[in-house]
């Protein structure tokens, strides 16, 4: 069964009653989740409980050796991850089998996480569970718990291979939420291309965040990035300090509900932001000198009555990595006043406890519906009324949807979507699965369709052995080692900080190319920093701490042919095409670009070899006839094409859940298989990841909107709100607006 609900909707309740009562019938009860904050979190939940029937414990990476054995032996709920469960748990099944033999629920939680790739090989790894279970006679109900999905139970199918129920409605009291789409103006600065430049999103939400502080409405705003963040909290306190000064120059009283009716309503300016103002996005930059108190130095834990000059310390900035207790205080300085305004990264879903906040603001498309909605569900305290601001970043999804409110409300959120047949991801499991226990061919439709052909393969690469009981793992190696659930494929790139060898972070192989380049400004938890040099031999990244005033982007070559066509359909005059590709990419520069202008510095030459990715791509072409007349007119064929492509693949995530950054695109006004003008999106994992299969079944509504999103854009010739993209390899050239309209009008024609 999956309960796909909203956020603070009782899912909890619903798996933990269950769960309870199977350790009470002398069961087992297996919880999984993506990360181990919140498998802490659950613990200390079901602890609270006093039952000393449920021997609850977590098994992670961080649960120490001696534990393990008594984990193994005496716990009945076990909390975990998918990683734990891949490498340790399910080899080691035999160490298992007391707790293997009782279990009779599997709690997957938090599921909506196991999307991609990443949610591939979660549905591989919950069919060996499946197999290994069967060995030793039990067969555990499976319990999902998703944030509200669009078509869960199709989800869940794929996810466990099994049938599932779906539970979708939410009856939980709730106030209502008043939800404002917010997009910044456009102002005096130019960027590339002469394109105009919105005012960021982090300056407006500053601005908002002192506003509500001050009308006493407790607020939390969510920012992309640390240092984003910290931005957002330092202008805000800032503005209120200005606030503070004037009000007491004037001698008023304190008092919020003063501050409410009297506060000045300063008009917010639009213009032209001065030199040292905010970075010009939260997430790829690197903010000047900065004055006023360190951010997020817990100073908010001041006296009550403090009068005017403590206004700017009610807005603070909070980042994971918090002790507990700075956490504990936090939560009290919130729901005491103390605090009125927080701004924060998504890093705050783990472990702080925030509620009583009366808004929220949401400095740019947090990706999904889904996950707009769940950040959009922490205002509101015990049923009264909320507000909920989007605030719109230049770039052409959020600019979609800020004109588009039809996309949002009244909608379902979007499915999730992996591909568990991908023979990438499919290859390791069946191995792993074999070193388990030996596959036998009864065991093969656990795997799916493609497991057979797979199977023959591994066979042919020398991997398993046939013999005629079924497939062996003879090989010394651990065949767990052949799956990297998290990565991309390949040896992973280190990322060391030169000066004292700490490792910041790993990068997957394809990545590095483009954003760890020797060269580049490499963002690390909201820390810049400058790669001194990438070998990709030693696969090591050499990075310094650096504040530079300017952003990189890596510009590539693409090619990209058609192994086999899977799929195709008519769409309008010109026909759809989902298949297999194999993509040529060289990353051969990168361009330094100011980050608070936008302005160009430079194209700097790299020395990189080219890389090759099979994945899966949809695609659609035009028949000659139907562009000879754009042509005609005097339309550049190649710009319309490559700035339907940009548009294109900025609104894909809002048919499947995905990043702009896991997908790519080529486009051509003749491409060598197709002949034709072709436009080409494909998944950018080995094998593919279900995504450009979802643009393929939803293609109509997907360019309808694209289409829609760049006509509604008010600048004239394509800016980053529309056509421009910030990832594209040809620095945005050649590319027409008009054109693109054009071209997806042909193609959309009924
Ligand atoms: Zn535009
Ligand atoms: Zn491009």
């Amino acid at each position: 069964m999956i309960i796909s609900t909203g956020t603070a909707s009782g899912k909890s309740l619903a798996y933990l009653t269950p769960a309870v009562s199977a350790c009470l019938d002398g069961g087992t009860v297996l919880y999984l989740t993506p990360t181990k904050a919140l498998a802490a979190d659950q613990l200390r939940g079901i602890r609270d409980l006093r039952i000393t029937q449920v021997r609850a414990a977590c098994f992670d990476g961080d649960t120490p050796f001696d534990e393990r054995t008594w984990v193994r032996k005496h716990a009945n709920y076990v909390l975990t991850n998918p990683d734990m469960l891949h490498r340790s748990i399910l080899p080691r099944h035999a160490q298992w089998s007391l707790y293997f033999r009782r279990l009779r629920l599997v709690i997957v939680d938090e599921c909506h996480g196991y999307r991609g790739v990443f949610g591939s090989h979660v549905a591989q790894i919950l069919r060996r569970l499946r197999r290994v279970c069967a060995r030793y006679g039990s067969s555990p109900a499976y319990l999902l718990a998703s944030a509200t999905a669009s078509e869960p139970g199709v989800f869940a199918k794929r996810l466990t291979g099994l049938d599932v129920d779906e539970v979708t409605e939410d009856a939980s009291p709730k106030g209502s939420t008043t939800i404002a789409l917010w997009e910044p103006p456009l102002t005096e600065l130019r960027g590339e291309k002469g394109a105009p430049v919105r005012r960021t999103a982090t300056a407006e939400a500053a601005d908002l965040l002192a506003d509500l502080v001050l009308a006493d409405v407790r607020t939390l705003a969510f920012v992309r990035s640390r240092r984003g963040a910290e931005t957002v909290a330092l202008q805000a306190r800032a503005k209120l300090a200005d606030v503070a000064f004037s009000l007491s120059a004037h001698s008023t009283p304190p008092g919020h509900d003063l501050a409410r009716d009297q506060a000045p309503r300063r008009p917010r300016s639009h213009g032209p932001e001065p030199p040292d103002a905010l970075p010009r996005d939260a997430g790829d930059d690197s903010s000047p000198a900065r004055t006023g108190a360190a951010p997020g130095s817990l100073s908010w834990a001041l006296p009550e009555d403090e009068g005017w000059e403590g206004l700017p310390e009610k807005v603070a900035a909070y980042r994971a990595g918090y002790l507990a207790e700075d956490r504990r205080l936090l939560e009290k300085a919130l729901r005491s006043g103390a605090l009125m305004g927080l701004a924060t990264t998504n890093a705050l879903e783990l472990g702080v406890d925030v509620s009583g906040l009366d808004a929220v603001l949401i400095a740019g498309w947090p990706g999904t519906r889904a996950s707009l909605w769940q950040q959009a569900g922490r205002a509101g305290r015990e049923g009264q009324d909320a507000l909920a601001v989007l605030i719109a970043r230049d770039d052409p999804l959020d600019t979609y949807i800020v004109h588009h409110p039809q996309a949002l409300f009244g909608r379902p959120v979007e499915a999730i979507v992996l591909d568990p047949d991908n023979p990438y991801v499919l290859g390791p499991h069946l191995c792993a699965a074999a070193a388990e226990i030996p596959l036998t061919e009864r065991d093969l439709p656990v795997f799916g369709d493609a497991a057979p052909g797979v199977l023959e393969a591994l066979v042919a690469e020398g991997l398993l052995r046939r013999r005629p009981a079924g497939w062996y793992w003879t090989r010394r190696e651990r065949a767990t080692d052949l799956a990297d659930i998290r990565g991309g494929g390949g040896a992973p790139i280190h990322v060391v900080e030169s000066a004292t060898g700490r490792l910041l972070g790993s990068v997957d192989e394809p990545s590095a190319h483009t954003t760890v380049h020797t060269g580049a400004v490499y963002l690390h938890q909201g820390e810049t920093f400058l790669v001194e040099e990438l070998d990709l031999e030693a696969g090591v990244a050499l990075v310094a701490a650096a504040t530079p005033d300017y952003s990189t982007f890596a510009r590539d070559i693409t090619d990209i042919s058609v192994l086999s066509t899977l799929r195709s359909q008519p769409l309008g005059p010109g026909t759809l095409h989902f298949g297999e590709v194999e993509v040529t990419r060289q990353v051969v520069s990168y361009l330094k670009r100011r980050t608070q202008s936008g302005e160009m510095l430079g194209d700097e030459p790299l020395d990189l070899p080219p890389r090759t990715l099979r994945t899966r791509a949809v695609w659609w072409t035009l028949p000659a006839a139907e562009v000879a007349p754009l042509a005609e007119e005097g339309f550049d064929l190649g710009g319309c094409a490559h700035a339907a492509e940009h548009a294109a693949i900025g609104l894909l995530p809002l048919f499947a859940t995905c990043d702009r950054w896991d997908i790519g695109g080529v486009s051509t006004e003749l491409h060598a298989d197709t002949g034709l003008l072709t436009v080409f999106v494909y998944d950018g994992h080995q094998g593919g990841a279900g995504i450009a299969e979802r643009g393929y079944t939803r293609a109509r509504e997907w360019l309808t909107a694209t289409r829609e999103a760049i006509d509604s854009c008010e600048c004239e010739r394509g800016c980053p709100s529309c056509i421009q993209s910030p990832k594209c390899g040809n620095g945005n050239e050649p590319l027409d607006k008009q054109g693109a309209l054009r071209l997806l009008a042909t193609l959309l024609r009924p």
